[in-house]
Parts: structure tokens; sequence; C-alpha cells
């Protein structure tokens, strides 16, 4: 049986979303495929017609950065950003995240768009990018009456390569703070076979600023962590001035941990402020028990030592 029916390869955005716009079936699109073939295959996704491979975009496998933000596509995959090294500099948890994805037959084709697109609560880049203040950009297609009808300064994400005649119907984009990308486990807010995420912005890392990833996985387990952790934080004058941390799966979406954050922000870090975090931590976190991983005392007991680990690991890169 075929997964699909046609299989579409643009390498604009723009004729990527003319693709959504002009679709008479079912039509999604495609970066690695490394969670959504096996979706199809094993009947977990509604069948599709179209799938729209985003991986040869010029726009969705840029690394850079774009004034005080490093921009990261979409469609990279993952091993690219470990081996980058502005993405080591400025978003060490991502890469320490990205790195720990799987093997490397996956690395090289899992995307990170795929990744955060499936909206799973443990999602090893997802949670990174959460901890790391991400902003998606989205890229969505203008009716063709709305698109003619904008003066070309109104429209953004215009890719280099698109004729004038695609430029006037599609690619607008928008910025989504990170957080509004998810509504529940596996659900995004992404309008399917509409919207397409174009890339990451992160802010650019100053001295004393740090991030790391660490999780705790089964001894033989590929996909997702038994618990994942990121911190992100800025120290000035042994005082944590800004901090943020992101555990998976620490409710139904990527979650934050801000009671944990408002019990460490202006203080310096000790036995004290630590033990003081981590019940904040516990008294917020919601997790869950499930059946292949652990359940959720099992979780509460193991974070205490991995939000130790990466707390201390973090304050000690930003000093
Ligand atoms: C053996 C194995 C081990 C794994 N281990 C891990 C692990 O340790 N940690 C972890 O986090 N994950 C793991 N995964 C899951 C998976 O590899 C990652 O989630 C991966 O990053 C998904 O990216 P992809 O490019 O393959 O996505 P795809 O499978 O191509 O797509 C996934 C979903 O995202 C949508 N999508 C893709 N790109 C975009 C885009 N640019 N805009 C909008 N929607 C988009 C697709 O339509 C689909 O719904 C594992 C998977 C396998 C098979």
């Amino acid at each position: 049986m075929n997964l699909w029916q046609e299989y579409l390869r643009p390498t604009n955005l723009s004729q990527a979303l003319q693709a959504f716009a002009e679709a008479s079936g079912p039509i999604l699109p495609i970066a690695g495929g490394t969670d959504l073939l096996l979706d199809l295959e094993q009947g977990r996704h509604s069948p599709v017609h179209t799938l729209v491979d985003v991986t040869s975009i010029v726009e969705m496998t840029a690394l850079q950065v774009r004034g005080a933000e490093l921009f990261i596509g979409a469609a990279l995959p993952v091993n690219r950003i470990v081996l980058d090294t502005l993405a080591g500099a400025h978003a060490q948890a991502l890469t320490e995240a990205c790195n720990l994805i799987a093997g490397p037959q996956v690395r090289n084709v899992a995307t990170l768009g795929g990744n955060v697109a499936h909206a799973l609560p443990a999602a090893d880049g997802t949670i990174a990018l959460l901890a790391l203040s991400a902003q998606a950009e989205v890229a969505f297609a203008l009716p063709k009456s709305i698109g003619t009808a904008l003066a070309p300064s109104a429209r953004t994400g215009v890719v280099s390569g698109a004729s004038d005649n695609e430029r006037s119907r599609s690619a607008s984009t928008r910025r989504v703070p990170f957080k509004e990308l998810f509504i529940g486990p596996g659900k995004s807010s992404l309008k399917h076979g509409q919207e397409l995420l174009v890339g990451f912005y992160l802010p650019l890392s100053k001295a004393n600023q740090a991030s790391c990833f660490k999780r705790i996985m089964r001894p033989q387990g590929v996909a997702l962590p038994i618990i994942n952790l990121a911190i992100w934080l800025e120290r000035t004058n042994d005082i944590i001035s800004q901090i943020r941390i992101a555990v998976g799966p620490g409710g139904p979406t990527p979650w934050s941990g801000t009671q944990a954050e408002k019990a460490l922000l202006g203080k310096p870090l000790n036995a004290e402020t630590f033990h003081a975090a981590l019940e904040a931590l516990l008294s917020q976190v919601g997790f869950r028990s499930s059946a292949r991983r652990a359940s959720s005392d099992y979780r509460r007991h193991i974070v205490s030592g991995l939000f130790k680990d990466v707390l201390e690991t973090a304050w000690g890169r930003a000093s």
C-alpha cells in the first residue's frame, strides 16, 4: 500500500506554500520522516495524499547570526546543529540535546523543525529551545487576492529565487513565542497543510550567560528519554540574574519550571537556594506515569539529581 500519492520537493518557500494553497487532498510537510513515516506506516496518522519535502528549501536550512539573534533553520538535520560552531557558542543546550537524539543515522536526517512540530512534551530539541527562549518563524500561504493586494514591504519571508509572480501570492511569515506552538501532547498549534516552521530565533549569548541540557534514558532506550532538563542562566556578581528551566515531560506540553526560576532569581547558588528551588519545581511539575518509560513517582525521585547536575553545570559555564 502506498503511504502517499504525490511527493513534492520545492526549493523555496514560495513553491512550498503554493503547493499547500493549491492542494486538492490531505497534504503534509515532511523533513527527515523519522516520526512521520512511522506514524503513517503504523496507522497513527490519517492518510495523506501529498507530502511536501522541505529539506531542499534554502531558507529553512540556514544557520546564521541575524542582527542580535541566531537563526536556525527548521529543516536542518540535527547533526548539522551538533557540528556547528555558532550553535555551540550561542546555544550549547541545543547542541547537547541534538547530540543525544537517537543514533547517528537518525541524527543525519531528523530535523529540529520535525522535532518541534511533532509537539511531544519531552522531545529533546524542543526542551532545549524552550530554555533558550526561542521564537519560531512560521510561514503561511496568503490567499492570492490578499497576496497581490499587499505592498511588497508588507510581505516578509520571501525567498530569493522565487519569481515576482510567486512572491506576490505567497510567503508571509510571523514570529511565534515558542510556548504558543503547543496545545497538547502531540498537538501543535500549526495549521496542518497551511503553515510551515521556517526556523527558530535565539538571543545571542553573552559571556556571563550559559546553558546546559542533560537527560536520563533507559540503558537500551531509543527515542524519548525518561526525563530531560535544560537550563539557561545569566550570572551577575555571583547572583543568578536571569534563569529559564525546562523539563520534559513536566506536563502535557513542553514545560517551564517558573516557580523554581522564581526561587533562584536574584540569589546565589548554594545548598539552601537549590533545595528551595527543587521544592518549588516538585510542587509545580506534573509528571505522568507512562507504561514504556517510567512512573510519575520515579520521575519525581530522579529529577533532583538531574536538576542539580544541569544547574551546577550551567552555573559553572557562566562564570
Ligand atoms: C530510532 C529513533 C530514535 C529517536 N530518538 C529520539 C530522541 O532520542 N529524542 C527525540 O527528541 N526524538 C527522537 N526521535 C524522534 C525523531 O527522530 C525526532 O522527533 C526528529 O527530530 C523528527 O524530525 P523529522 O525531520 O524526522 O520529522 P518528520 O518525521 O519529517 O516530521 C514530523 C512531523 O513534523 C511535521 N513537520 C516536519 N517539518 C516541519 C516543518 N518545517 N514545519 C511544520 N511541520 C513540520 C511533519 O508533517 C510531521 O507531522 C527518534 C526517532 C527514531 C525513529
